[in-house]
């Protein structure tokens, strides 16, 4: 053998074969890491992966708004086995990252019971970053059950002012009675007995005043267990037994807080934030790529258009006030109002309004709009004179439609004595 050569040909073909199989085993991993989902195969070893920073998709930092990863398709089913897990994860997220808000007051399972109901009642239909402002009036006006009774309708009603649905602060008063009189329920069938209290407002105010195992089921409960499950089409039925199914019962309050925590900072409508989120290694709408795809978005009932007209005999400070009837925000206190029938013009339901209130028309001050759930309303307001007794606008509880409809008046009076 010659001394100046380095390798012998068996030498240099068992190297080869050691460089082969280093990246033969080096690719397998780096293919079963993306089949898998995961580091290892495991969810839980995956799910340690994304905490520490890594990205197991590539684009889906932790910090990515409206996740796609069409790479990340493995099919993913929620089993009974994986649910104590999923509780975990959930709830050492919202032991992190919870929401201090200030209706969670007292120990978690046994918050004010007050605070949670008049909070879930005012939710109902609000979001939270406007609810917190309506929340702290409504509390600084009755601050106990006792001072809730004891109040006037039109005082609640006036501290309701802006919430919308003014059933629902009927109902809080007249079950404010009922609990001044017998007391405050230490049970869900006992909150479900009140008035105005349905299942859900039962739920919450038994899991998270008095530690009962109830899963509250609403609209982000419905998103977070549609997407976790890859469920398009929820039907009640089937997010309250998925709900029940994943609620801890050791820790039901808690539970409940997290799954509406997640639902409205992490797991959004239509920007989820996987990559910040605790149970995402379990999570089917994650694994199809497309998340904000589930559910599928729900079919509205076709709003309806409503014309009107009003009068404002007065000022924005002392106005005729009467206590609308029928479906336009009947039950509330607001200028004159007559709807526009079918087959009638504005100038024909103006004249029957006129002459009703026995004033005369002085002039048009403009037109406002009112979005609700199935109407838009859209009125127009005359000023004029005569007609009934004027009386103080501001201790009335007025519609956010009466409050834009005096604002006309406001503007027009601006207009009126602005400089030249
Ligand atoms: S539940 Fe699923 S879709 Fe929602 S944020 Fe978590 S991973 Fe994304």
């Amino acid at each position: 053998m010659s001394e100046d050569r380095f390798f012998t040909p068996r030498e240099i073909a068992a190297l080869t074969f050691v460089v082969l199989a280093l990246v033969i085993s080096v690719s397998s991993y780096r293919i079963g890491f993306w089949m898998s989902g995961g580091s290892g195969g495991s969810a839980m070893a995956a799910q340690r992966t994304l905490r520490a920073g890594a990205s197991v998709c590539p684009g889906l930092a932790k910090d990515t708004v409206g996740a796609r990863c069409p790479r990340y398709t493995r099919a993913v089913t929620l089993s009974s086995t994986d649910l104590p897990a999923v509780r975990a994860a959930l709830l050492a997220w919202f032991d992190r990252s919870g929401r201090a808000l200030p209706w969670r007051v007292g120990p978690e399972g046994r918050r004010d019971p007050y605070r949670v109901w008049v909070s879930e009642v005012l939710l109902q239909q609000t979001q939270v970053s406007r609810g917190r402002v309506y929340f702290e009036r409504f509390l600084e006006a009755f601050p106990t059950v006792q001072a809730l009774a004891d109040a006037p309708i039109e005082a609640v009603l006036k501290a309701w002012e802006g919430c919308g649905y003014y059933a629902r602060a009927r109902n809080l008063h007249k079950a404010a009675g009922v609990l001044a009189r017998e007391g405050i329920p230490a049970s869900y069938e006992g909150w479900r007995a009140l008035p105005g209290v349905g299942p859900y407002t039962a739920a919450a105010v038994a899991s998270l005043a008095c530690g009962e195992a109830r899963a509250v089921n609403d609209g982000n409960v419905r998103r977070v267990l549609a997407r976790l499950h890859g469920e398009r089409q929820p039907t009640e039925t089937w997010v309250q037994a998925r709900a029940d199914e994943l609620l801890d019962p050791s820790r039901p309050g808690a539970f409940n807080e997290g799954v509406m925590d997640l639902g409205a900072t992490v797991c959004t409508p239509k920007a989820p934030k996987c990559g910040e989120c605790p149970v995402w290694a379990w999570c089917a709408a994650f694994a199809s790529g497309d998340p904000a795809a589930f559910p599928a978005p729900k079919v509205r009932a076709a709003v309806r258009d409503v014309r009107a007209v009003a009068l404002l005999l007065g000022d924005a400070r002392e106005a005729v006030l009467e206590r609308r009837q029928g479906t336009l925000l009947g039950g509330l206190m607001g200028l004159p109002t007559e709807v526009v029938a079918d087959g009638e013009t504005e100038r024909d339901a103006l004249t029957r309004l006129a002459t009703r209130l026995g004033a005369s028309v002085t002039g048009e001050l403009g037109t406002v709009t009112h979005g609700m759930t199935h109407r838009r309303i859209t009125l127009t307001v005359y000023a004029g004179v005569g007609g009934p007794a004027r009386s103080p606008v501001a201790e009335a509880a007025l519609s956010r439609l009466d409050h834009k409809a005096l604002a006309l008046w406001e503007r027009r009076r601006a207009s009126l004595f602005a400089p030249a």
